[in-house]
């Protein structure tokens, strides 16, 4: 179906100048599948941004964290679209968990950070994912597709979009979805965009799969058939990033 692989690494709040480095270096240093198998994104946190892009190997590529909602000004403490741009920032994570249940971000205000995002000629990671309270009652699909409406309700081309499946009782856990729990979310979510976007957004959007995946659980996530890639958190931190990143090779023999 021609999706490459997609693995992003969110190192959210951590590091120091040094620990940056040590992680870049790891990286540098790795031997991986070429940019053709798999596309990898590192996001570390906004004020080693430069830094990390002007050390980083040049087939990885850097997100930011987050960004403001419209166009900068008196805005105290945020971060426009705009400058990422102006820096040749080419990713941004939107919609994160954390963001959406500590900094109270609405379905509505991720809609519009996305749709402004990609306005600005910035690529999204546009995160979705149901608490545990919503899985066990039920409504999973209910919400994810309640956090993706929002964001195709302002965004009609959807070709700079990776959505991240990431179920909030998963992220920072240890307990990892199973991968039928993954794959059946991500092909009940490619089902609802192409009812409610288009075959071809349902056939061609990478769905990646975040939550507490390793190097040691990643293999058979990445074999699943409508997983195309991880947002990681904790381990993208540590030297088994590179080993999640060589998953994408369980791809070649799907
Ligand atoms: C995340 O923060 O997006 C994430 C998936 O975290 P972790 O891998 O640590 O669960």
């Amino acid at each position: 179906m021609g999706r490459k692989f997609f693995v992003g690494g969110n190192w959210k709040c951590n590091g120091t100048t040094e620990e940056v480095k040590k992680i870049v270096n790891t990286l540098n240093e790795a031997q991986v599948p070429s940019q053709d198998v798999v596309e990898v994104v590192v996001s570390p946190p906004f004020v080693f941004l430069p830094a990390v892009k002007s050390i980083l190997r040049p087939d990885f590529q850097v997100a930011a964290q987050n960004c403001w909602v419209k166009k900068g000004g008196a805005f105290t403490g945020e971060v426009s679209a705009e400058m990422l741009k102006n820096l040749d920032i080419p990713w941004v994570i939107l919609g994160h968990s954390e963001r959406r249940a500590l900094l109270n971000e609405s379905n509505e205000f991720v809609g519009d950070k996305v749709a402004y995002a990609l306005s600005q000629g910035l690529k999204v990671i546009a995160c979705v994912g149901e608490t545990l309270e919503q899985r066990e009652s039920g409504s999973t699909m209910d919400v994810v597709a309640a956090q993706t409406k929002a964001i195709a309700d302002r965004v009609s081309n959807w070709s700079d979009v990776v959505i991240a499946y990431e179920p909030v009782w998963a992220i920072g856990t240890g307990k990892v979805a199973t991968p039928a729990q993954a794959q059946d979310v991500h092909d009940e979510l490619r089902k609802w965009l192409a009812k409610n976007v288009s075959a071809e957004v349902a056939a061609t959007i990478r769905i990646i799969y975040g939550g507490s995946v390793n190097g040691a659980n990643c293999k058979e996530l990445a074999g699943q058939p409508d997983v195309d890639g991880f947002l990681v958190g904790g381990a993208s931190l540590k030297p088994e990033f590179v080993d999640i990143i060589k998953s994408s090779e369980v791809k070649k023999s799907v």
